[in-house]
């Protein structure tokens, strides 16, 4: 998700820089003072309780910005990331902000601060006034707008600014000239960001070898637990030795083992674009693993996909390569196919849907040859990508 906040004085060009970057990254925009406005036209309960507050150029209690933003913002999952416009306007609404931002296991990208003088402000909110028709764009208004600024917002800036997220944009400079000053942080904020992606799908949906294509094709690392298990099998490593001797004792392998292997991947892959992940999380605990060792990278997941295809065709698919050399030892019998199509259905169905509720997953029909299956999947990482560059 790409996230991001304009912040400065009523007047700065906050709602116009808006207009653009919504349109150029495909971000919803979340504008607590249009919000705020609708609700007092409807004449809703908390519309009327922030109206005279408004009016007089104050701000709304923090418990009305939180009411009113969380909501939008929980049911919106799925959008490329959000534009604020006028929020965190308070100290406390920083940390409201963190807190949103980590239900949604995401994080603010960056803060962007148009800087104008005063003076300016005033002149810009007086001429807006002729036309705007808000009760808020009169002289003694602004002035007292501006003091709730200076007061309150400012110190928000420190907030960022320890987080090293905060840019300072000259707001007095032509509209093109800040777009393009604006565009160029993003940027340079977004080749810092991992693509994350979470290749789900039954087994014989192709997983495995649109995942390892997709990788190639876009520069990202793939990691896939049961190769990677595997690997270590056949090379026979002393991780390997342990994980022979629990199959031969009948025991899974415990999470403390796969975490071990992805935590090494993560570690030491350099300058990768980000994951594709295949084959975990498997079960919900793997989920919050996932989460926890991306954060612990500064990281979250991107993108969500589940390759769908109808059971007989996996059946007949699976049925098909135990035939040939590509037969898996998991995959040679009928008896240990229904389990593993089980197995998938028990566990990591409720992961999918976890997911589905949490970030959105995006459904990728798999029937098809494998071009055309990869065609589509491409399509999906390619917007991934596009709205994050
Ligand atoms: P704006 O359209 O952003 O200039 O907001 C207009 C007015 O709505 C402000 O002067 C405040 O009274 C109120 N408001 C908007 N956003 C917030 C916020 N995040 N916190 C408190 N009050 C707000």
């Amino acid at each position: 998700m790409l996230n991001i906040a304009l912040f400065g004085p009523p007047g700065a060009g906050k709602g116009t820089q808006s207009e653009f970057l919504i349109q150029k990254y495909n971000l919803f925009y979340i504008s607590t003072g249009d919000m705020l406005r609708k609700e007092s036209s409807a004449k809703t309960v908390l519309g009327l309780e922030a109206q005279s507050i408004i009016s007089s150029g104050g701000l709304v209690s923090d418990e009305i910005i939180v009411q009113i933003i969380e909501k939008t913002i929980t049911e919106n999952p799925d959008s490329n990331g959000f534009l604020f416009d006028g929020f965190p306007r308070t100290y406390i609404q920083a940390y409201i902000l963190e807190g949103l931002m980590l239900k949604l296991n995401t994080s603010l990208t960056c803060l962007i601060s148009l800087n104008v003088s005063e003076e300016e402000s005033i002149a810009r909110l007086l001429n807006r006034g002729k036309t705007s028709g808000r009760s808020d764009d009169n002289e003694t208004v602004i002035r007292n707008r501006l003091r709730e600024y200076n007061e309150k917002t400012l110190p928000v800036l420190q907030f960022y600014k320890e987080k090293g997220i905060c840019h300072d944009v000259d707001g007095t400079a032509d509209i093109e000239q800040v777009k393009n000053e604006i565009t160029n942080i993003i940027s340079t904020e977004l080749q810092k960001k991992l693509l994350n992606i979470v290749l789900f799908g039954y087994p014989g949906s192709g997983r495995g070898s649109q995942g390892k294509a997709l990788a190639e094709r876009f520069g990202l690392e793939y990691v896939a637990t049961g190769e990677m298990l595997e690997r270590e099998i056949k090379q026979r490593t002393p991780l390997g030795l342990k994980i022979i001797t629990m199959y031969e004792n009948g025991n899974l392998v415990p999470d403390e083992i796969v975490v071990q292997l992805i935590e090494k991947k993560l570690a030491t892959s350099k300058n990768v674009k980000g994951y594709i992940f295949k084959g975990f999380p498997r079960t919900l605990v793997q989920s919050y693993i996932l989460d926890g060792l991306l954060r612990k990278h500064g990281s979250s997941i991107s993108k969500i996909i589940e390759i769908e295809v109808p059971a007989l065709e996996l059946i007949n698919r699976l049925d098909e390569r135990s035939k040939t050399d590509r037969c898996m030892p998991y995959d040679d019998s009928t008896s240990k196919i229904v389990k593993r199509l089980k197995e998938h259905e028990v566990k990591t169905v409720p992961v999918i849907a976890k997911y589905n509720q949490l970030h959105g997953v995006t459904k990728i029909d798999g029937v098809g040859t494998f071009q055309e299956v990869f065609e589509r999947l491409s399509f999906e990482i390619e917007n991934g990508f596009k709205y994050m560059r």
